[in-house]
């Protein structure tokens, strides 16, 4: 039973895969679309094909190459595709090569930059939102050696650049590590810091981590500099939704909702980096950390990680998206529900921003229960009542410019907004479904107000409620 049957005639006849056994699963699968999501976090390959395909990963070390060969089908021109589809500035690919290994096998070789921690998993098919994909085969090639985000976002600071700081954290198995018991590693190096920002740029050496697109300086490197004291800043981070496999909402005219929504949040970002919060504790400054800095996917809890080891003082992710019919408008704000949801809309609404894992592609194996798990044991009523202040300030301005959806805060369980110790906000910046309100998304005037009237809710909220629970500089 098991003799492999002829592959062209396996190929041909559609129904034919039907008789075939599990084990031959994957005979006659056909690729339909290669993709590539190149970042600084990780770069993804994607190969999607009408029936799941059956692989043997090989990492070899030197030089570092991913090599799968993936069995039962046969090179055709979408796989092909892939060869051209990896750009010259890939942070870990430098070529793609395929071949008919043998008549059963395609070999597909990835040649790298670095050494990467390679992970290889496949996605059932999935249909949600924008977002319609058939069986997937994925390629996530993490760095092994990760910067630290903190020191990128200080040494930005103190040199007072307004480069990318690298959204980068250590992905693949989310850790909890850094979370909760480690030392505060920014006050360390604030304290470490001289806080003339010259000498340190002439200083700061090429970077020791591999992968780090941004100056980086080690605390090591300024040790000697004698510690003249250092400052609190606000770390406010900035979650644009959804990002690589998934596109999010899609508008009438073929908008993305990932890719306005990160338009938003670098117009956010700017005017974040050149703002001074003046309390009646002194002048704090402020910094903008992005937890997607480019088009790749970011699961739910992954962003909720990232802005916990930066510390930040808020979280605030950003959407829009998509509603049954094309008359929904408006803007909305959430924050997180411990309960029931404040109305069907909301629960619908988290519904929706939730499957993204599912959607984005998360390899499941990685999944971390200790993070979930110290997630829940810290309370969140604190948080909420935060967050709720953030969003009344943040629709109080929004209301200035455009049009509200609900006048008041909603709540529901949205996965993304549940650390417990951060302020966080879910932003509907409009329903990118209502044809009007798409076109306002792409224009520059509307992001521009937009993140206006956000930034200035932010300013608000701090000048009420100064950041006091946690100091770095202590
Ligand atoms: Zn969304």
């Amino acid at each position: 039973m098991n003799k492999p049957l002829p592959r062209r005639t396996v190929l041909k006849g559609g129904t034919l895969a039907l008789l075939l056994g599990s084990a031959d699963i994957a005979r006659g699968a056909t690729i339909v679309a290669v993709r590539v999501w190149p970042a600084v976090d990780y770069t993804r390959v994607t190969i999607e094909s009408d029936t799941a395909l059956k692989t043997t990963p090989l990492f070899v070390a030197n030089p570092p190459r991913l090599a799968v060969d993936i069995d039962g089908i046969e090179l055709n021109p979408a796989l092909r595709e892939l060869v051209g589809k990896v750009r010259s500035d890939d942070p870990y690919i430098t070529g793609v090569r395929v071949g008919q290994y043998t008549p059963n096998t395609v070999r597909l070789v990835l040649d790298l930059r670095q050494m990467v921690q390679p992970q290889v998993f496949n996605l059932q098919p999935v249909n949600a939102g924008g977002a319609r994909y058939q069986h997937r085969l994925v390629l996530d090639l993490y760095p092994s050696k990760v910067a630290d985000p903190l020191e990128a976002l200080i040494v930005d600071r103190l040199n007072g650049t307004q480069t990318n700081v690298p959204s980068m954290t250590a992905t693949p198995p989310v850790s909890a590590n850094a979370l909760g018991t480690a030392p505060d590693p920014m006050a360390d190096l604030l304290a470490s810091q001289n806080r003339q920002p010259q000498p340190l740029a002439a200083q700061a050496p090429a970077s020791s981590a591999s992968g780090a697109s941004t100056p980086f300086t080690s605390a090591a490197s300024v040790g000697n500099n004698a510690s003249q004291g250092s400052e609190r800043f606000i770390i406010v981070a900035l979650d644009p939704g959804h990002g690589g496999e998934d596109p999010g909402a899609i508008g009438p005219r073929g908008t993305k909702e990932k890719d306005v929504v990160l338009q938003i949040a670098h117009r956010m970002r700017d005017r974040i980096n050149s703002t001074v919060i003046q309390t009646k504790f002194g002048k704090l400054p402020m910094r903008a950390y992005l937890t997607r800095d480019g088009d790749f996917f970011v699961p739910l809890q992954v962003r909720v990680d990232k802005a916990r080891r930066v510390q930040a003082d808020l979280f605030i992710s950003l959407h829009a998206d998509a509603f049954f019919t094309p008359q929904a408008k408006g803007a909305s704000v959430f924050a997180l529900s411990q309960g029931a949801a404040s109305s069907a809309a909301a629960r619908w609404m988290a519904t929706q921003e939730n499957r993204a894992d599912l959607v984005g592609g998360l390899n499941i194996k990685t999944q971390d229960a200790t993070v979930q798990r110290a997630l829940l044991d810290m309370s969140t009523t604190a948080q909420i009542n935060d967050s709720l202040k953030l969003g009344s300030e943040m629709l109080g301005q929004i209301r200035r410019i455009g049009k509200l959806h609900k006048p008041q805060v909603e709540q529901a369980g949205f996965a993304v907004l549940k650390a417990p110790d951060i302020p966080s906000v879910l932003v509907e910046t409009a329903f990118i479904s209502n044809p009007d309100e798409e076109a306002r998304l792409t224009s520059e005037s509307y992001q521009n107000e937009l993140a206006n009237a956000l930034m200035k809710s932010i300013e608000r909220y701090f000048s009420r409620n100064p950041p006091l629970a946690r100091t770095r500089n202590t």
